[in-house]
């Protein structure tokens, strides 16, 4: 970043200090991860000059012969990780995919069955300030309040009573298989359509380590920077008959020209994950987070649900006195990073919380087994059980800092920004 540092010396401080800060803390926040150097290069590429606005072989402007090919890579690539019969790679961002969804199959007012925001479901599940609680009647499903699981029965008999159009599967904070056959018999019983949003768990399903809903689902949205490691984005997978009205709904219906560079990156993505190494990843992750919530019971945490099947857990502090949000913060002051959190049926409120969510992708990318998670486990509960014992959290960040410098990463990239 020679020209950068030149160039705008505040933008090139502050990228220098993002890297050392995710190179030197511990990153739990269950939605992010360290996306490969290939990745980082392609969106960094001459990619970001391009106008591509349309679909490969079909541009509102020439030149696009290279950009196409990137696109067709990435579509052709997605198919085959998700067997997917249709891909449109231009969404912008997870939120941008499932408005395509929404916008192109519902009209204002339709009701649509969606997992409760405070048991795990995303803002564009049906958030009152969101575009989907806005313009479309949303029916929230939760959890049993005693298994804190999907009740697929409660489900169904919600369908039954309020007939939804559509049918939203899939969550932010649900540390449990969803069981994708048994949402299709309730759209099938009911008439609803099935969207599954596979944003948290899309590396899982790619690996083969969680149900694919795209076997299911009419549609299905993801992230592609969460478990499936690539760059900020988006993207649809959805049956064939209707791939014209989703690509329509993408552009121009809500999108322009797509992300050219983002779309590179994306290919690159989802050429990594197609390698078996991807799977020996995500099994790490799967075990890692089993790992983390086993030590955490150990000292006595309650673990939503008892546990984890994939890449996340909650944390209930409820009985510990402190709230989600004081933990987290208290965490980040050793170098902790992850977000406070409902957990469900919380009495506090989403700015407060009694629960914390943690999720192991990114400390897995950087090589971090299960002794790691074992001992990262007794980091937090020296912190939680001493928040204001100012000599035990400077000897916690110091082993933060010690366990950060034997997994070190984008090594490279690192030691050049940091040469003064
Ligand atoms: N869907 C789910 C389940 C998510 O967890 C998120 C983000 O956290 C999104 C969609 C939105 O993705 P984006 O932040 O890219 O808009």
């Amino acid at each position: 970043m020679r020209c950068l540092r030149k160039t705008d010396r505040e933008i090139f401080n502050a990228i220098l200090n993002e890297t050392n800060r995710q190179n030197g803390k511990l990153e739990l926040i269950a939605s992010e991860n360290f996306a490969s150097t290939a990745v980082i290069e392609a969106e960094a590429s001459v990619m970001i000059n391009k106008y591509a606005e349309g679909y490969p072989g079909k541009r509102w402007y020439k030149g696009c012969e290279f950009v196409d090919m990137a696109e067709n890579l990435a579509i052709e690539r997605a198919k085959k990780l998700y067997g997917a019969e249709h891909v449109n790679v231009q969404p912008h961002s997870g939120s941008q995919a499932n408005m395509a969804v929404y916008l192109s199959m519902l009209n204002v007012g339709d009701p649509v069955l969606s997992m409760d925001l405070r048991c795990g479901g995303h803002l564009t599940h049906g958030h009152a300030l969101n575009f989907s609680g806005k313009y479309f009647k949303i029916i929230p499903y939760g959890v049993d309040r005693t298994t804190e699981r999907l009740d697929y029965d409660r489900i169904l008999s919600l369908a039954m009573e309020h007939k939804p159009k559509m049918i939203l599967a899939g969550a932010s904070a649900y540390p449990r298989i969803i069981d994708f056959k048994k949402f299709r018999e309730i759209c099938d019983k009911t008439g609803a359509f099935l969207m599954v949003d596979m944003a948290h768990i899309a590396g899982l399903v790619a690996a083969g380590l969680h149900p694919n809903p795209v076997e299911y689902a009419e549609f299905v949205t993801t992230t592609t920077h969460k478990t499936l490691r690539g760059p900020r984005s988006g993207m649809i997978l959805c049956k064939k008959r209707f791939a014209k009205k989703i690509d329509r709904e993408i552009f121009p219906g809500i999108q322009g020209g797509p992300f050219m560079h983002v779309i590179a990156a994306k290919a690159v993505c989802f050429k990594e994950a197609l390698k078996p190494s991807f799977k020996k990843y995500q099994r790490q992750v799967i075990e890692n987070a089993k790992a983390l919530s086993g030590a955490l019971s150990s000292f006595k945490y309650r673990i939503v649900s008892g546990g984890t099947d994939n890449h996340l857990l909650l944390m209930d502090l409820s009985g510990t006195g402190i709230t989600g949000r004081y933990a987290a913060d208290v965490l980040d002051s050793v170098g902790i990073t992850v977000n406070k959190n409902l957990i469900p049926f919380d009495r506090r409120s989403p700015a407060v919380t009694s629960g914390l969510r943690l999720g192991t992708p990114a400390l897995t990318t950087r090589g971090m087994g299960t002794k790691e998670m074992a001992k990262i486990a007794g980091f937090i509960d020296t912190v939680l059980k001493n928040p204001t014992d100012k000599k035990k959290l400077t000897s916690v960040k110091k082993e933060v800092m010690s366990l950060t410098r034997k997994f070190p990463f984008y090594g490279e990239l690192i030691k050049n920004l940091n040469r003064r």
